[in-house]
Formats: structure tokens, C-alpha cells, sequence
């Protein structure tokens, strides 16, 4: 293995969030303008070119890569890109390989995602009300959803909930979102709203921080502290009531930048080493121009420019802290 991806602040980097589309089947709210604007089809990297970035990233120590877009689940052939990295997993040279999905098409996909070594799904549910969930997804189904669900349990991957704390569409029925997912065995998080990406809305109406959240649960249940953690931004609480754990990503209310492991590549090919940051390095030029050698001089290059933290605010004044959405960096 060539030398091991260290920022300039000593932080090591093994997690990549690979990014398979910026298109999704859903428009949730707090993600997309209504009216998307997708990259053109011939500017996004093969997914042969995925899988050899994915290697280069593997070559300097990642041990962990997560699939994300846009929606993972609508890139035409994807199982081909996990297949290979399945290469990886069997020879030790990984530890996972993990998803994020909106769990449309997951009745479709659980069991050779599980035969190929993917053992923990993150899904991102915001409501169980049919009609809030339409409401917040403009348009989508919540049956396809809570099929996809059944599908990922019964083909035994663990899944974790990932719900996005909305001030008016779902604050009031997050406690009853955590019952229902740790009566399923799957663990739940919490997250607050981020600036990033025009939506056409102000995003003032939608955040909540989390403090709050929590206090209106502590006022129902006995939230314990653990030290556990998945590795990532997610600070754990364990509730005895429900048996469950509970995971709360506070980038606004609490930052939590100094233990940053991980950098995101979007299908376009562009290594962003914050979510919140506009600095990037352009992996596919490396990669089209100069192959494997130019990749590992491009990565260098972001470690040396990986930014301490990002800058997120929300308030009636601010724009977004980034000008692309969420779907194109992948969540
Ligand atoms: N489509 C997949 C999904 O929804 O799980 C993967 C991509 S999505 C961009 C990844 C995660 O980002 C989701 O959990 C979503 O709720 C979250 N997300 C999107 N926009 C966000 C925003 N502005 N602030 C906070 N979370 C956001
Ligand atoms: Fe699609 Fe995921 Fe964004 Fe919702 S959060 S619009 S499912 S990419």
C-alpha cells in the first residue's frame, strides 16, 4: 500500500463516499429544487471509472466505501460497481462496503446486495405518514418504501433509519418513528437541516436543531450517553424503553469536524474533501489524462487542501453555505 491519505491537520482519511448519480426517484424538499437541473449523462464517470477510483482510494488505506447519490438504487447496471468492490471485501482489503437509499427499489436489490458481502443499509425515511412523506418527497409512495424496508430485514442486512429533523412536518412524529424502528431492530438517526444548494424555499422553516429535539425526548424517555460509534459524526444515545439506539448528526448545533475521516467523490469524478466546502480536486481529469499515477498525485494534492471545518448557519439572511445540493456531493 502506498502511504496512508493524512490531512494537513493529522487526520487520517479511510471512509469514501462514492457518488453514483445526482438523479433520484424522489424531490424531497430540504434536497432538491422541485425543478432539478441533472448532469448530463456523458459527463459522469463509467462505472468501470468508479470502480478505479474506488481502487486508487483503496491503494492509500480506505477501508470503508459508501455508495450515495442522487439515488444509488436508479443507476442503470450499479450491481456491476459493487460486484467489484466485493473483489476488495473477499481479499481483505476492505472492511465495507455500505449504501445509502431511499429504499425505492430496494425490494429489488436486498438479496444480491447482501450476496455480495453489503451487511448494513442506511435508509433515509422522514415520516411514516403517507401523506407527509408525499408531501416532504413531492410525490413519492411510502408503500414502495416500507417494501424496500421489509425486503433489506428479511434478506438480513442491518438497517439504520436516517431522518432529517423538519420544524413543520415531522418534529411531532419523530418519537414515534423511533418506537417503530427499534420494535424492527434498526437503529435511528437524527439529523438537522443543511444549507447546501438553492431548494427554493428558506430553509429557516425547515431546521429544528437538534437540542431541541431531544429535549422534548428527554421528557419521555431516559436517553443514555454511550461512547459508541459507527466512526462517523453521529453522537449515540441508548433508550432503554424502546431498546434501541439513537443517533444524533448535529453539524449545526454541535460541529463535529475535528475527527472528519472521510472525503466524498462526486459521479462527475470531483473529490470534495467537505461537504460544506467548495474546494475540490478533479479526479477524472487525472484519471482520463494521466491514469493510475495522476490519481495518487491528485489525492495527495486534497489531503494537503482538506479544509479544518465547514461553515454551516441558518438563518433568515443566510444562502446557502454551498452552492450544489446534497444529491451531488452524495449525502
Ligand atoms: N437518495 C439517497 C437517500 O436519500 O438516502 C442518498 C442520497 S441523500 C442526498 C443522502 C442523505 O442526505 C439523506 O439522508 C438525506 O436525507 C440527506 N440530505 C439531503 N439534503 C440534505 C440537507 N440539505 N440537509 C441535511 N440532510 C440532507
Ligand atoms: Fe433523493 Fe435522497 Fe435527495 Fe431525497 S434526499 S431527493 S431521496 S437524493
Amino acid at each position: 500500500m502506498n502511504a496512508p491519505l493524512t490531512d494537513s491537520f493529522g487526520r487520517n482519511v479511510n471512509y469514501l463516499r462514492l457518488s453514483l448519480t445526482d438523479r433520484c426517484d424522489l424531490r424531497c424538499f430540504y434536497c432538491m429544487a422541485e425543478h432539478m437541473v441533472f448532469l448530463p449523462r456523458k459527463d459522469l464517470l463509467s462505472l468501470e471509472e468508479l470502480g478505479q477510483v474506488a481502487d486508487a482510494f483503496i491503494g492509500r488505506g480506505v477501508r470503508k466505501i459508501r455508495l450515495t447519490g442522487g439515488e444509488p438504487l436508479v443507476r442503470k447496471d450499479f450491481l456491476t460497481l459493487v460486484e467489484h468492490l466485493s473483489t476488495h471485501l473477499s481479499a481483505g482489503r476492505i472492511d465495507e462496503i455500505a449504501l445509502t437509499t431511499n429504499a425505492t427499489q430496494l425490494h429489488r436489490f436486498a438479496k444480491p446486495l447482501k450476496s455480495l458481502g453489503v451487511k448494513r443499509i442506511n435508509i433515509s425515511l422522514d415520516s411514516l405518514d403517507p401523506l407527509a412523506f408525499n408531501r416532504i418527497t413531492r410525490g413519492g409512495n411510502i408503500t414502495r418504501v416500507l417494501e424496500g424496508i421489509d425486503a433489506g430485514l428479511e434478506a438480513g442486512l442491518k438497517l439504520k433509519i436516517n431522518t432529517v429533523a423538519l420544524k413543520n412536518d415531522n418534529a411531532d412524529e419523530i418519537p414515534a418513528m423511533i418506537e417503530w424502528a427499534h420494535e424492527r431492530g434498526m437503529d435511528m438517526t437524527l439529523i438537522e437541516v443543511m444549507p447546501m444548494g438553492d431548494i427554493s424555499a428558506n430553509r429557516t422553516d425547515q431546521y429544528i436543531p437538534l437540542t431541541e429535539i431531544r429535549e422534548t425526548l428527554e421528557q419521555k424517555w431516559a436517553l443514555h450517553n454511550t461512547t459508541e460509534t459507527t466512526g462517523g459524526p453521529s453522537r449515540y444515545v441508548h433508550i432503554n424503553e424502546t431498546g434501541g439506539r439513537l443517533g444524533f448528526i448535529s453539524p449545526l448545533s454541535q460541529n463535529f469536524c475535528a475527527g472528519c475521516n472521510r472525503v466524498r467523490v462526486t459521479c462527475t469524478g470531483k473529490l470534495y474533501m467537505c461537504l460544506g466546502q467548495n474546494d475540490h480536486v478533479d479526479l477524472r481529469r487525472a484519471l482520463r489524462e494521466g491514469g493510475p499515477g495522476m490519481l495518487d498525485a491528485a489525492l495527495d494534492k486534497a489531503m494537503i487542501n482538506k479544509p479544518e471545518r465547514h461553515n454551516f448557519e441558518i438563518n433568515r439572511k443566510s444562502t446557502p453555505a454551498v452552492a450544489r445540493h446534497m444529491s451531488v456531493t452524495g449525502g
